[in-house]
């Protein structure tokens, strides 16, 4: 039986990491730096365990005697956290530096590392019809000011540390990842949860406003959450070690999202525009080529669909007075 470690497990993609692993009978250990009372999606059949993986000698505590690690351990956001936290998105490069050590020391068979779509160049994403970002794009580099250097600098530990020490890394590029048990208040959130948290309150209260953040023509594409799962597995068994989009092509402005979202909540909102409020690049989408010609698969869970399952469940969060950790 395989042993995986799981960082970042107390949060959203790696609950669901832990969940699937675990189901396939992986022997899992899962670490976060939050309390566990605080964990999205705590396993009864992971270990699980608090450790704060900035400090090297947690990291080497957490990687003895693990074949796999999924290194997803992040201090991370929506755009309205990053743009406002670059010097704590740029301190993951601690953790990420301290697991490649952690790992390489221990002999670990493979590494799995969770970048994200914000290191491609800002300039390919200055327009709403941009095209569909390839992995070349990230170079020249001018990623997203602080979140997005730490995640390419991380990317090319891995490249290095794969060079120079034969430790097996795999990178995937997540673009918008959402779902059930992710974060849907607080500042963190990302557009489908927030957006989603808005028009649940909107239909609750009876007043059907909406506040959009920037003019709503901004353009990107949303991966469900079992994509973004089974992509992790099929990238980390596979044997290219370069970094790979994981996302959807299915492009929507923001303005279509709620739309869609008014559409499931079957209500129609009055929109205000916050036009200054954050709001990233102008159209980012994932070009899935890489996806499609070395791993014959894609993500295949559409917009409608996975927005349906997320707003039920934000929807039943509110009602039952939860809010997200
Ligand atoms: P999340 O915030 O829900 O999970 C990240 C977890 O890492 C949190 O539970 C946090 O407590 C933990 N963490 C932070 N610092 C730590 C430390 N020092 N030691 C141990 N644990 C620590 O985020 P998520 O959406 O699940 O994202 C997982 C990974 O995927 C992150 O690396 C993120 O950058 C990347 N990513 C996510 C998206 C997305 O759309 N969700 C997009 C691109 C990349």
């Amino acid at each position: 039986m395989k042993k995986v470690l799981v960082t970042g497990a107390g949060g959203f993609i790696g609950g669901h990491l832990v969940a699937y692993l675990t189901k396939k009978n992986f022997q899992v250990r899962a670490v976060d730096i939050k309390p566990l009372s605080d964990w999205y999606g705590k396993s009864s059949s992971s270990e699980n365990i608090q450790l704060d993986l900035s400090v090297i000698e947690n990291c080497r505590l957490a990687v003895k005697g693990m074949d796999e690690i999924y290194n997803l351990a992040a201090d991370m956001g929506g755009m309205g956290f990053i743009e406002t936290h670059k010097a704590r998105c740029m301190l993951s490069v601690l953790v990420n530096t301290h697991m490649l050590l952690a790992a390489s020391e221990a002999g670990t068979e493979k590494f799995f590392f969770s970048s994200s779509a914000c290191v491609y160049n800002g300039e390919k994403q200055n327009s709403v019809n941009a095209s569909g970002l390839k992995e070349s794009d990230a170079y020249p580099a001018m990623p997203e000011d602080g979140y997005g250097w730490e995640k390419l600098f991380s990317e090319r530990m891995c490249r290095h540390f794969l060079e120079d020490f034969g430790l097996q890394t795999r990178v995937a590029r997540f673009h918008n990842v959402y779902g059930p048990h992710g974060t849907f208040d607080g500042g963190r959130e990302k557009a489908p949860a927030a957006i989603c948290r808005k028009v649940v309150e909107a239909k609750l209260a009876g007043k059907h406003e909406i506040e959009i953040w920037g003019d709503g023509e901004q353009r990107r594409s949303f991966m469900y959450i079992d994509d973004c799962v089974s992509g992790i597995i099929k990238i980390t068994n596979g044997s290219n070690s370069e970094p790979v989009n994981l996302g959807s092509e299915e492009l929507v402005s923001i303005n279509q999202l709620v739309s869609m979202i008014e559409q499931i909540a079957g209500i129609k909102l009055q929109k205000t525009y916050l036009l200054t409020a954050p709001q990233g690049v102008r159209g980012r989408n994932s070009d899935n080529s890489t996806l499609r010609e070395i791993y014959n698969w894609e993500p295949k869970v559409s917009l409608m669909d996975g927005l349906e399952k997320t707003y039920a469940w934000i929807y039943d969060e509110i009602i039952s007075g939860k809010k997200s950790m």
